[in-house]
């Protein structure tokens, strides 16, 4: 398996309306937004609710479970970096409070189907901690 925390990629782009998720993955937390006013679940983050407009959104620790409900297996990555990682999985998450996310998947691409059970498994890539899932049981992933 490719050592993931040597990959040379690109990073996500921290700013202050995305730190307390940034922080989180960094500590081994999930956190979504919640909105004080109509109850939506909300990620990605945003500083108002996309459901009812309210500002009144507050972050959550999340379950760190989901389902698949897509993915692709990547043999060609945007960027060169990703390379020795190749093939490797990114899949669309659906989180147990509803909101989706894009995330690497950490299995192989035969190994996986739509509607697996998935769990959070913040994971060194590249020198910095993403929010990556795996198969909910396995051991794949970092512990935190
Ligand atoms: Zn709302």
């Amino acid at each position: 398996m490719t050592d993931l925390a040597a990959l040379q990629v690109p990073g996500p782009i921290h700013e202050p309306l995305n730190a307390p998720f940034w922080e989180g993955v960094e500590a081994g937390v999930l956190r979504i937004q919640r909105c004080g006013a109509c109850g939506a679940s909300v990620f990605y983050p945003r500083p108002i609710c996309p459901r009812c407009w309210s500002d009144a959104l507050r972050w959550v620790e999340a379950r760190g479970t989901g389902r698949l409900k897509s993915y692709s297996e990547i043999f060609k990555p945007g960027h060169p970096g990703w390379s020795p990682a190749t093939p490797y999985l990114v899949g669309l998450v659906e989180l147990t409070e509803g909101p989706v996310l894009m995330s690497h998947i950490l299995a192989a691409g035969n190994a996986v189907a739509i509607g697996d059970a998935l769990t959070f498994a913040p994971t060194d890539i590249g020198g910095r901690i993403l929010p990556c899932f795996a198969k909910a049981g396995s051991e794949t992933g970092r512990e935190v």
